[in-house]
């Protein structure tokens, strides 16, 4: 079996501002500098990403973006492109359910969004995953495979992808999924990957995202097809996010 390095990634989204982003970034950064063996990601707001970027120059934690426009550049206004990205940031999120629902990017446009940040040389974290309502009905595996097929229409860049699996009723609800639903699921995100890159699927990291915290991580991330976690409220706590790495350090 492939063995691929573990990555816990922080969504901090709408929250912290310049002060309190530098003191969560501190406090992970002495936390989690040392730990070896996975792959460690802050996605701040835009506005403290500068910041958290030089507090974690040269440290082991790589810091992502939330969001990013799929235009190079242009008249749109209070958008953000993936070369104003480049240098910042290493990875971004893109097609989080929150950005889905509420500013309604359907896959095309994630697709194109994860293809910008691609050639600007930045690994995309697509994400994917049911509502309650398609769950149940039992439409749930034709539903993801579908929406992350679209995410990855005309995607080349294989060697630098992250997907995340996120069903959206887990999403900050504190009811996360269960470990066989989300390794059923990461196996159908893994043989979406498959089917589209051919033989790089064993490589792509998948995470599983939903409520997770530190008490239920190891049954996600001991599946054979969960790689890590995208983490939301658990990435705001420094303690909390740092014992998501040290446990993910040990698979
Ligand atoms: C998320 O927003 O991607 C997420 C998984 O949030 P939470 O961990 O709070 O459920």
């Amino acid at each position: 079996m492939t063995k691929r390095t573990p990555v816990i990634a922080g969504n901090w989204k709408m929250n912290t501002d310049i002060k309190s982003s530098r003191e969560l970034a501190l406090q992970i950064l002495e936390l989690t500098d040392e730990v070896t063996g996975v792959t460690k990601i802050v996605c701040p707001p835009f506005v403290t990403i500068a910041e958290v970027s030089e507090l974690l120059h040269g440290s082991s934690i790589q810091v992502g973006a939330q969001n990013v426009n799929s235009n190079p550049d242009g008249a749109f206004t209070g958008e953000i492109s993936a070369s104003m990205l480049s240098g910042l940031v290493n990875t971004v999120i893109v097609g989080h359910s929150e950005r889905r629902t509420y500013n309604g990017e359907s896959s095309v446009l994630v697709a194109a969004k994860a293809k910008a940040a691609s050639k600007a040389g930045i690994t995309p974290i697509i994400c994917t995953g049911e509502s309650i309502n398609i769950r149940d009905s039992g439409d749930a595996v034709s539903f993801v495979s579908h929406q992350l097929s679209e995410s990855l229409e005309s995607f080349t860049n294989w060697e630098s992808l992250i997907v995340a699996y996120e069903p959206v009723w887990a999403i900050g609800s504190g009811q996360a999924a269960t470990s066989e639903q989300a390794q059923e699921m990461a196996l159908i995100c893994r043989q979406v990957i498959r089917e589209l890159s051919g033989n790089m699927a064993d490589s792509v990291p998948v995470l599983y995202g939903g409520s997770v915290n530190s008490v239920n991580i190891s049954e996600f991330i001991g599946q054979p097809d969960i790689d890590g976690a995208l983490v939301g409220g658990s990435s705001l706590k420094a303690k909390e996010y740092s014992k998501l790495v040290h446990i993910a350090a040990t698979y």
